[in-house]
């Protein structure tokens, strides 16, 4: 079995934590063997790519999961160095229509100069799939205000399933559509009681839990009210409450699926925390 490792190489959402970088924006790398995937690269997602030696060029796929800076900013120049440089037709792009055509008065993000540097490039809606390496990722509804906003299912031989909300409001049945993944990420910008508009707080990741029933889940994209409300805290609040072991994600945290999910990192003197699920 080749486990899979996420690297959660920002955990930093919205505006202001965007423009300040209280916490970073450069996305989630995934490794499973020798296949690499990133999804949403904001800014900083070049830089924190190089510097935690997860070389861009070694990337087989770039996800985006939509239309706003926090999740598409590096990506062209993920795109460049997927395709070593421009000299190759390498790699996947996989990106709904306002990230690749526009739409509605969003986007396009991704120019059709860097569009054609790639080998292959996945339209995601609701239900598109398509396969990087071994890994099998599923486009899920959302609802954000980029209207073709689409979380991610990952399947990973053996491993069981990794789901991605992306930004999203709350709607009825979210979490059904992440019943029984493994791991279970989702952006919680916003703290309790403290709703916002298209987006989640810890308030409805608590029902989309209860609905999903993840074997973990990891708290990650967050806002300033939810950094000074304190993600451990938060994710500690639905632990508790729920009963499913629950992480806020730190820049550079790691979390592996193989035969136990481990939690490591960003330092090395961080207790790595073993989940059995
Ligand atoms: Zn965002
Ligand atoms: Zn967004």
């Amino acid at each position: 079995m080749i486990p899979l490792t996420l690297h959660f190489l920002g955990t930093g959402g919205g505006r202001f934590v965007m423009v300040t970088q209280r916490r970073r924006t450069a996305g989630i790398r995934l490794v499973h063997g020798d296949t690499q995937v990133h999804i949403d690269p904001g800014p900083g997602a070049l830089v924190f790519s190089n510097w935690a030696g997860l070389s861009p060029q070694r990337l087989d796929a770039v996800v985006v999961s939509h239309c706003h800076p926090d999740h598409y900013c590096d990506a062209e120049v993920f795109v460049e160095a997927m395709s070593r440089g421009t000299t190759r037709r390498r790699g996947v792009l996989a990106a709904p229509r306002s990230v690749l055509h526009g739409s509605g008065g969003i986007g396009p993000s991704v120019s059709a100069y860097h569009q054609h540097l790639v080998e292959r490039i996945e339209l995601l809606s609701p239900g598109a799939l398509f396969e990087a390496g071994e890994l099998r990722l599923t486009a899920v509804k959302a609802n954000h205000s980029d209207p073709d906003t689409v979380g991610l299912r990952i399947d990973a031989p053996g491993l069981g399933a990794v789901g991605y909300t992306s930004d999203t409001g709350y709607f009825p049945n979210l979490g059904d559509l992440y019943s029984g993944v493994r791991l279970l990420i989702l952006c919680t910008m916003r703290p309790r009681g403290a709703p916002l508009h298209l987006h989640l707080s810890t308030d409805e990741a608590l029902e989309i839990v209860e609905q999903a029933r993840p074997g973990c889940v990891a708290l990650t994209h967050f806002g300033m009210r939810m950094l000074n409300a304190g993600p451990d805290a938060e994710a500690a609040f639905l632990e508790d409450e729920t009963g499913v072991p629950a992480v806020a994600a730190r820049d550079g945290m790691r979390i592996t699926l193989g035969e136990h999910v481990e939690v490591s990192g960003p330092r090395k003197k961080d207790k790595t925390r073993i989940i059995e699920a």
